[in-house]
């Protein structure tokens, strides 16, 4: 889908965030980027979205062309919701921001919503939903343009740990139900573990990618008490000691 190549970015008040970042990332992919807070995690996912560009290197989409602003969403550590909206509303905004009425929107609205385990909540508002259900009612938004590519900022960082496990069992059904790509930013080597088919390692400041672990776990709700969602936390947790020595 993209290829990335010896991305850098410098800010123009001399941080380097990026250096010589390289990713290839396959249609149908899920990949955790792991790392240190302050590695460039949000950098290199802004760069993948086209809110920011690099001044070093490269990103070549496949069919040459970058995906068009409904065909990827993005999903933030808040869920950035209007406060005074109701669910429903606040999931058809990207929509009437393309100019989509509300009847031609509403199906999309309705079954976005229902992905996402909130079939009955259409008409709740904000501060009547819990911090897990906010953070659903952001997903859907991210999916009512139906994006090939999903990228995800620390989604469930703010998360108890009860309802993260909720939500991270529930992305998975939902990434297989659909069949989008996704890019999930993480600082959780547990929840890279479980959740992705790829992780990729950064070094701190100024980031670069260390490595990437291969994982062929399939995440269930018995996945963390297996023995190979423990040795996969465990390699990560040593190719992360090997980064953090190298940086
Ligand atoms: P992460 O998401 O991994 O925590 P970021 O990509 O947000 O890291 O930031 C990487 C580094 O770049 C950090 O040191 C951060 O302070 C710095 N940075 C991010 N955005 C800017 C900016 N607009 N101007 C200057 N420095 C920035
Ligand atoms: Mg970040």
């Amino acid at each position: 889908m993209l290829t990335i190549s010896s991305v850098g970015r410098r800010f123009p008040d001399g941080t380097v965030a990026l250096r010589d970042a390289s990713l290839r990332l396959e249609s149908g992919d899920f990949i955790a980027l792991l790392g240190p807070s302050g590695c460039g995690k949000s950098t290199l996912l802004r760069l993948i979205s086209g809110l920011d560009r690099p001044d070093a290197g490269r990103l070549d989409w496949d069919g040459g062309r970058a995906p068009a602003a409904g065909e990827i969403g993005f999903v933030f550590q808040d869920a950035t919701l209007l406060p005074w909206a109701t669910a429903e509303d606040n999931v058809f905004l990207p929509l009437r921001l393309r100019g989509v009425s509300r009847q031609n929107a509403a199906t999309d609205v309705r079954s976005a919503l229902a992905r996402v385990g909130l079939a009955g909540f259409e008409q709740s508002r904000p501060r009547q939903l819990s911090g897990g259900m906010r953070m659903r009612v952001s997903i859907a938004r991210a999916l009512v343009t139906r994006p090939r590519l999903l990228l995800m900022d620390e989604p469930f960082a703010a998360l108890d740990e009860f309802t993260r496990h909720r939500l991270q069992q529930d992305l998975i059904a939902l990434w297989q139900s659909i069949g989008c790509t996704i890019v999930f930013v993480t600082h959780s080597i547990y929840e890279a573990a479980f959740l992705a088919r790829r992780v990729v390692l950064m070094t701190p400041r100024p980031g670069r990618i260390a490595c990437e672990i291969a994982s062929t776990l399939v995440p269930g709700p018995e996945t963390r008490l297996e023995p190979g969602y423990a040795a996969l936390v465990a390699d990560i947790t040593h190719a992360m000691g090997q980064a953090l020595e190298h940086a």
